[in-house]
């Protein structure tokens, strides 16, 4: 497998630390209102990717964060006279709403800061200890970025541009314009923990230093997150962490594409964005997380009506194949699997290993989608009008098929209808199209269940049907 590693800039072979394990770490939401379409990316993506790195066969623990304790989330419960822990609780719940309806998994652990207190705080000391870090009259503590050999590694840029581009506050406490708060003395009216330094909270990095050493230890796999999030904040979870541990921090550094929209980056600061819960409500919750797995997860993706529908319909197409199979799969002839279904049960194998190449190769969704298709359209052909299908054929081509949509976390709606709900349904729409005297719809639905192999029947006791023989 290999993986593009953001810290080299090159396509490597994925080697894990520990054999057979995967660790990985993704920076989660900040929880003071509904994540958006953008924010949705990300989320979407890593889960694909957990579900590969098990179909695979490794053991994955996957740690995704909440930072529950920010500027933005007092800001908000100030404006609505609430706790910042109410405000936090409340777009959590939020948070796995929308994730469940995306089929996202849970995280095998969902740390919170305000949960990661001791042990932000100790990461902290020991970076003081170290001379990492400076404690400053008011109370802050910042980290002593020039110290750190090698800051500007992940994102590719000199230390000299660096400085050059900081602001100086003449403010400031920092012996440095690039030197970054690792714990920030309280305000009034903020919430606040005690600590050597004072009443004070933690910065928003030193929070995903602490949650990796705490849950994945001081070397994990991967560590992934949006692009935007490579300078400052994982450069700096580089320098906090590599200067505590005295170890390397992550092997590997995944960083998804902009979700654009007008060729603009889809932000909240921007105001050009959709919440998911909006977005949903249009298209569904399944075409958003089809759609971010159309694009490969570096490159940017544009966000518009037509992209959403163009996932509605290929979600369509393999819903159809599969409640056409589940129907065969209890109605189809008895027996061993016809030539045709046979035919395309003997490649199996191919499929499966164009999948996996495709996945394998950095993680390229979009062309394993498409052997998806391929297999799925095979395998409407082999099961077809002109075909007599077996029950054991379309078991087995199910099967195969979920194979796949299981890693990419699609069809994962339960409604499954089955062919009989689905034809009965029909029938009664051309029933009440007949009543209306609407004799074109009746025609179409006639016509539409004939496509699928089902002949009507009207007689005495009411419209009966059957499959064609
Ligand atoms: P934020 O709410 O901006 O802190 O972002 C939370 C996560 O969503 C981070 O991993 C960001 O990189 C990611 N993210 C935010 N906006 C976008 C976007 N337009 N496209 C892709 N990822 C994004
Ligand atoms: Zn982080």
């Amino acid at each position: 497998m290999e993986i593009f590693n953001s810290m080299t800039r090159k396509k490597e072979e994925f080697v894990p630390v520990h054999a057979g394990k995967v660790s990985m770490y993704a920076c989660g939401p900040t929880v003071y209102n509904l994540i958006h379409v953008g924010n949705a990316r990300p989320i979407i993506l890593f889960d694909v990717l957990r579900r590969y790195f098990e179909y695979r066969g490794y053991e994955v623990t996957f740690v995704q964060n909440f930072t529950d304790v920010d500027d933005k989330i007092i800001r908000r419960a100030n404006e609505e006279g609430v706790s910042t822990q109410e405000i936090a609780e409340k777009y959590i719940a939020e948070y796995f709403k929308d994730a469940e309806a995306l089929g996202v998994r849970h995280a095998t652990i969902h740390p919170k800061a305000t949960e990661t207190m001791p042990e932000i705080i100790e990461l902290v000391q020991t970076l003081v200890d170290k001379g990492y870090a400076y404690p400053v009259p008011s109370g802050d503590v910042y980290y002593r970025t020039l110290k750190f050999n090698g800051y500007g590694k992940l994102s590719h840029q000199p230390i000299e541009d660096l400085q050059s581009g900081a602001r100086i506050d003449v403010n400031d406490e920092k012996e440095n314009p690039l030197d970054f708060a690792l714990w920030k003395a309280a305000k009034p009216g903020e919430p606040y923990w005690d600590s050597p330094w004072g009443k004070g909270r933690p910065g928003w990095h030193i929070e995903c230093s602490a949650m990796n050493r705490k849950h994945l230890g001081p070397t994990i796999d991967i560590h992934c997150g949006g692009e935007d999030l490579q300078f400052p904040h994982h450069e700096n979870e580089i320098a906090q962490s590599e200067a505590a541990n005295g170890a390397p921090f992550a092997k590997y550094w995944m960083h998804n594409g902009f979700l654009n929209i007008d060729n603009k980056k889809m932000s909240k600061s921007l105001g050009n964005f959709f919440t998911v819960r909006d977005a949903a409500a249009v298209y569904g919750y399944e075409p958003i997380r089809f759609f971010m797995l159309s694009a490969h997860y570096r490159t940017p993706l544009n966000y518009s009506a037509e992209s959403l529908q163009q996932a509605q319909a290929g979600l369509e197409r393999l819903y159809s194949a599969r409640e056409n199979l589940t129907f065969l799969a209890k109605n189809g002839e008895e027996g061993q699997p016809n030539e045709a279904e046979q035919a395309v049960l003997a490649q199996a194998g191919e499929y499966r290993d164009r999948f996996v190449a495709y996945m394998d190769d950095d993680f390229n969704t979009a062309d394993a989608v498409s052997v998806l298709f391929e297999l799925v359209r095979a395998a409407n052909k082999a099961v077809g009008p002109d075909q007599k299908p077996t029950r054991a054929g379309a078991e087995a081509l199910l099967k195969l098929i979920a194979e796949f949509t299981d890693v990419l976390g699609i069809l994962y709606d339960k409604k499954e209808e089955s062919l009989d709900d689905m034809v009965e349904t029909m029938i009664q729409q051309r029933q009440a199209a007949r009543k209306a005297r609407n004799w074109a719809e009746a025609d179409r639905i006639r016509d539409e269940l004939k496509a699928m192999g089902i002949v009507l029947m009207d007689t005495k006791q009411g419209v009966q049907w059957k499959k064609e023989s």
